[in-house]
C-alpha cells in the first residue's frame, strides 16, 4: 500500500518514517489530537489551521476564515450605502376596534378608541396634506362646502351650500360643480330686474321642468327637483327665508338625512354639532377595523362615541379625498398607501403592500447613492479650486 503523502507543513510536526508500512485507519482531528500522548503537545494556536495529517480541516477551516472575510468586507462596503428595509411595519399588536370599557373602580362604561387610531388618522392626514399623494382631491375644489358663490350674500350662500348637498348624493364631484354652476349662472330671476342665480326667491319662481332641466346630469334627478321645490317653500314658510341653524330644523327638510344635515351646519352656519358620515366615512372606517356597522347613521355614532370633537368637521374632508385618491372601492392603491405600509390596515392587499416596501427601499437606496455622489462631486469640485487657487498662489511667488 502507497504511504500516505507527507506535505512539507506536516512533516514539520511528524518527521516521516518510511521504515516499514503504514496504515492509517482514522482521520487525526483537531479532537482527537487532544488525546495524544503528553510527548506531542498540542501545537501553538497560531499554527492550528495546518495542524495534522488532515489537511482537509485545514484547508476548510481556512476557506471558512475567508469566507468571514468576504463577509466583513461586504459589510464595509455595504455601510457606505446600507440596504434598509422599507418602512418596516409596526409592531404587531392585537388591533382591537372601538369598544366600550367599564372602569372597575367607578364603574362609568367609557368608550375605548380602536387600536392605533391615531397614527392611522394621522398618516392620512399626512398624505392629504398639500404635496401629499392623496392631495388634490376632487372634494378639494368641488365639494359641496366650496360651491357656493363667495360673493353672493350669507343667506344666499348657506342656501347654495344646502342645494349643492342635496343635489351631490349619489353623484360625482365634477358632475354635482357643473349642475351647481349652470344654476348660479343660469337660473332666470324670479321678476325683471332681479339678478339671474341661485337664490330662494328664484328657486321658488321656477318651472320643476327647467329646475330638471338645469340639474338633468346628476343622479336622480327628478327626486331632487321635487325635494329642491319642496324645501325652497318650507324656507320661505317655517325658517324665515333661511335655512334652519339646527338639525332637527335641516332634518325636517325633505330629502335632508343626518350627514347632510351635519354637513351642511357646519359649512353653512360654523357649527359642527355631528360627523357627517357618507359612504367613504362609512366604508374606510370599517375597512381599518374601527368598528362593524351597517349604515353610515351607526357609523356615525359609532364614532361621535370617542372620536375628538376637534376632528368631527375634518374626518370627513379627510376620509372623502382618501377615498377619492388612495382608496377606492375598487382598484386601491395599498402599495402607495401609508397606512398599508405602515401595517394598519387589515384590509391591505399584501402583495401591493410588499411591492410598496420593496420600492421605497430601492427609493431609498438610490438617493442615499444621489446623495453620496453630490456629496463627492462636492469634494472633487472644492479639490479642483483649491488646486487651481494653489497653483495662482504659486504662479504669483514665482512672479
Ligand atoms: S392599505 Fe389599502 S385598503 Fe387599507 S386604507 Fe390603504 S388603500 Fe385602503
Amino acid at each position: 500500500m502507497r504511504p500516505p503523502r507527507i506535505t512539507g507543513e506536516t512533516s514539520r510536526f511528524f518527521p516521516a518514517d518510511t521504515s516499514g508500512p503504514q496504515r492509517i485507519t482514522r482521520r487525526v482531528t483537531r479532537s482527537s489530537v487532544k488525546h495524544l500522548p503528553s510527548e506531542h503537545p498540542p501545537p501553538a494556536a497560531a499554527d492550528d489551521l495546518t495542524l495534522g495529517s488532515d489537511i482537509e480541516d485545514a484547508i476548510q477551516r481556512k476557506a471558512r476564515k475567508r469566507r468571514r472575510v468576504t463577509k466583513e468586507e461586504d459589510a464595509a462596503a455595504a455601510s457606505s450605502v446600507k440596504l434598509e428595509p422599507a418602512s418596516p411595519p409596526a409592531p404587531r399588536q392585537a388591533r382591537k376596534p372601538a369598544r366600550k370599557v367599564k372602569d372597575p373602580e367607578t364603574g362609568v362604561v367609557k368608550a375605548e378608541p380602536p387600536t392605533s387610531w391615531l397614527e392611522t388618522y394621522n398618516a392620512v392626514l399626512g398624505m392629504r396634506r398639500p404635496g401629499g399623494i392623496a392631495a388634490g382631491a376632487a372634494v378639494d375644489t368641488m365639494g359641496c362646502e366650496r360651491l357656493a358663490d363667495r360673493s353672493a350674500s350669507d343667506r344666499d350662500r348657506r342656501f347654495q351650500t344646502l342645494v349643492a348637498l342635496m343635489l351631490s348624493s349619489q353623484t360625482k364631484d365634477t358632475v354635482n360643480a357643473a349642475a351647481m354652476a349652470r344654476l348660479k349662472e343660469e337660473l332666470p330671476a324670479w321678476k325683471e330686474g332681479e339678478p339671474v342665480g341661485l337664490n330662494l326667491e328664484n328657486m321658488l319662481a321656477v318651472e320643476p321642468e327647467v329646475l330638471n332641466g338645469f340639474i338633468r346630469t346628476v343622479g336622480f334627478h327628478n327626486n331632487k327637483t321635487k325635494y329642491i321645490k319642496q324645501a325652497a317653500v318650507i324656507l320661505r314658510d317655517k325658517f324665515g327665508g333661511d335655512i334652519p341653524p339646527t338639525i332637527d330644523g335641516l332634518t325636517s327638510l325633505p330629502g335632508v338625512g343626518p350627514k347632510m344635515a351635519h354637513l351642511c351646519l357646519s359649512a353653512a352656519w360654523g357649527r359642527t354639532e355631528g360627523i357627517g358620515v357618507d359612504v367613504h366615512v362609512h366604508r374606510i372606517t370599517n375597512l381599518w377595523g374601527w368598528h362593524k356597522t351597517r349604515t353610515p347613521e351607526e357609523t356615525r355614532l359609532a364614532l361621535q362615541a370617542w372620536l375628538p370633537r376637534e376632528k368631527w368637521h375634518e374626518i370627513n374632508w379627510l376620509l372623502v379625498g382618501f377615498g377619492q385618491t388612495i382608496c377606492p372601492s375598487s382598484a386601491r392603491r395599498c402599495g402607495e398607501c401609508e397606512v398599508g405600509l405602515a401595517g394598519l390596515c387589515r384590509a391591505a392587499d399584501r402583495g401591493k403592500v410588499m411591492e410598496g416596501r420593496k420600492r421605497r427601499g430601492a427609493e431609498k437606496v438610490e438617493a442615499k447613492v444621489e446623495a453620496k455622489i453630490k456629496v463627492e462631486e462636492g469634494v472633487v469640485e472644492g479639490e479642483e479650486e483649491k488646486g487651481v487657487a494653489t497653483d495662482l498662489v504659486k504662479k504669483e511667488e514665482a512672479d
